[in-house]
C-alpha cells in the first residue's frame, strides 16, 4: 500500500468499521492480548498498550448505524452519541471488548457509563475522572491512581504487570504518532490543498482502531507523500473548527464546509489523538508521572478541562492566529452541554478581538446539511468581500 488514494481508502474503511474488525482479528492473533475500548475526548492509550492490550475509540454509530432500542434509554432532549454506543452494545458489536473506558466530560458520559455497569457489558467499566487540579502532586498523583486502577484491571485479565521499560516504550510510539499528526495539519496550514480534512479525519479516526504500530507506518507515508506538490490551490479562507470534540459531525459535513468555501486548518474532531502538545518524556523512572504531567501542563484546550489560570478563549484565539486563519466555526452537537456552554464565552471573546465566527449544531446521524452549507459559504464570502471591516459586524 504505497500510493496515497490507497492508503486514504484504507483509513476510511477502518475509521467506520463499526464491528472493529482490525482489533477483533489483533486479539484473536495471540493468547493474553485484551482490547479496552474508551470513549471521547481523552484517555492515554499508551498505559493499555504497555499492558500487552489495545486501545479502541468509540466515536458513536454516525450516521451508519440505525437506532432501534437505544433511544428507549434516554430522553430526548440529550445529544445522539449515548443512543448509537448503546445500539452498538445492544448489537454485540463490542463483544470482544474487554473492558470500557469512560473518561470525565459531562453527566451524559458519567450516566453511560452506569448503563455499561448495570447491564455487565465487558469485563470491566471504569468512569475515569481527570483531574481539576493542576498541581502535580495533587491533580497528578490523583491521575496516576486513575491509570493504576485501570492497569489492575488489566492485570486481572492477562496478569501482565507493566514495566518501566514498556511504558515508555509505548510512549514514545505514541510520541511518534502525535508528531506525524501534528506534521500533517501543519502542512496543511500552508498548503491544505495537499490532503482535505475529510482524509485528514479519516486517517486519524482509522488510528483509533488499529495498532499503533501500524498507524504509525501508514502516517509516515502519508507524510512523505504531502511533502510533494499535490492538488491546486482553491480560492478558500482557511477557517478552524471549535466545539465537535465528543459526538462527530457525519463525514458529510466535515467534507461540506470545505466545499463551502473553506479550508479547515485546526478542528478538535479526533481531539484526544492530538490532545498532548509536543511529546511525553519517555526516558524517566516514573512513565506514569510522566503521563500524568504531560496531561497537567501539555494538554490543549478543552472544554473537559476547568482552565481558569489559562482561558479557552486566548488559546483558540491564538490558534486562528498561528494557523493564519481568518475565522472560526463553532460547530456543536445537538444538546452538548460542554460545548454550548463554552460557545458564549468563545463568541464574546472573539467579539472583543475582531475574530470573525459563525455557529451551528449538528447530530452524528443527521446528513443533510444544505442549510449549513449555505451559511458556510456565506460565511467564507463575507471574510473575502469584507476583509477590512471590523468583526464584531460581521460576527452578527
Ligand atoms: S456530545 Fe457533549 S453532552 Fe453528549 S456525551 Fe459528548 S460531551 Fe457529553
Amino acid at each position: 500500500m504505497k500510493d496515497l488514494p490507497t492508503i486514504i481508502q484504507f483509513c476510511k474503511e477502518h475509521a467506520f468499521d463499526l464491528d472493529f474488525t482490525r482489533s477483533k482479528q489483533w486479539k484473536a492473533e495471540k493468547e493474553g492480548r485484551v482490547a479496552v475500548a474508551y470513549l471521547p475526548i481523552y484517555f492515554p492509550r499508551e498505559i493499555i498498550h504497555a499492558a500487552g492490550g489495545m486501545a479502541v475509540g468509540i466515536f458513536g454509530g454516525g450516521d451508519r448505524k440505525q437506532i432501534i432500542k437505544g433511544d428507549a434509554y434516554y430522553q430526548s432532549y440529550i445529544c445522539h452519541i449515548p443512543r448509537s454506543v448503546i445500539e452498538l452494545a445492544l448489537d454485540k458489536q463490542f463483544d470482544h471488548f474487554d473492558g470500557f473506558i469512560f473518561p470525565s466530560i459531562c453527566d451524559v458520559i458519567r450516566n453511560l457509563s452506569g448503563i455499561f455497569k448495570q447491564k455487565k457489558i465487558g469485563k470491566f467499566v471504569k468512569y475515569m475522572d481527570f483531574p481539576q487540579n493542576f498541581l502535580p502532586e495533587i491533580g497528578g498523583q490523583y491521575y496516576q491512581q486513575e491509570m493504576l486502577h485501570i492497569l489492575q484491571y488489566i492485570k486481572e485479565i492477562n496478569g501482565i504487570e507493566v514495566t518501566t521499560e514498556r511504558l515508555n516504550h509505548s510512549i514514545r510510539l505514541y510520541n511518534r504518532n502525535r508528531q506525524m499528526i501534528k506534521f500533517m495539519y501543519d502542512i496543511r496550514q500552508e498548503y491544505p490543498w495537499r490532503l482535505s480534512i475529510e482524509d485528514v479525519y479519516h486517517i486519524i479516526r482509522a488510528g483509533t482502531v488499529m495498532p499503533v504500530e501500524e498507524h504509525n507506518e501508514l502516517l509516515e507515508r502519508v507524510c512523505k507523500h504531502i511533502q510533494n506538490d499535490l492538488g491546486i490551490p482553491q480560492d478558500k479562507v482557511k477557517v478552524v473548527v471549535s466545539g465537535a470534540f465528543c459526538e462527530q459531525p457525519a463525514v458529510g459535513l466535515i467534507k461540506a464546509i470545505e466545499e463551502a468555501g473553506c479550508y479547515v486548518v485546526d478542528d478538535d474532531y479526533m481531539l484526544g489523538s492530538r490532545m498532548i502538545l509536543g511529546d511525553i518524556d519517555a526516558t524517566t523512572d516514573k512513565p506514569l508521572e510522566a503521563i500524568a504531567n504531560a496531561y497537567i501542563r501539555q494538554s490543549q484546550y478543552s472544554s473537559s478541562i476547568y482552565d481558569v489560570k489559562d482561558p479557552k478563549e486566548f488559546r483558540l484565539a491564538k490558534i486562528v492566529k498561528d494557523r493564519g486563519a481568518a475565522g472560526v466555526i463553532f460547530a456543536s452537537a445537538s444538546f452538548c452541554d460542554p460545548s454550548l456552554l463554552d460557545a458564549p464565552i468563545f463568541q464574546n471573546a472573539f467579539n472583543k478581538m475582531g475574530i470573525r465566527y459563525i455557529a451551528f449544531q449538528y447530530s452524528e446521524n443527521i446528513n443533510q446539511f444544505k442549510v449549513i452549507k449555505e451559511q458556510v459559504g456565506a460565511f467564507s464570502d463575507s471574510i473575502k468581500l469584507w476583509e477590512d471591516e471590523p468583526a464584531e459586524i460581521l460576527a452578527q
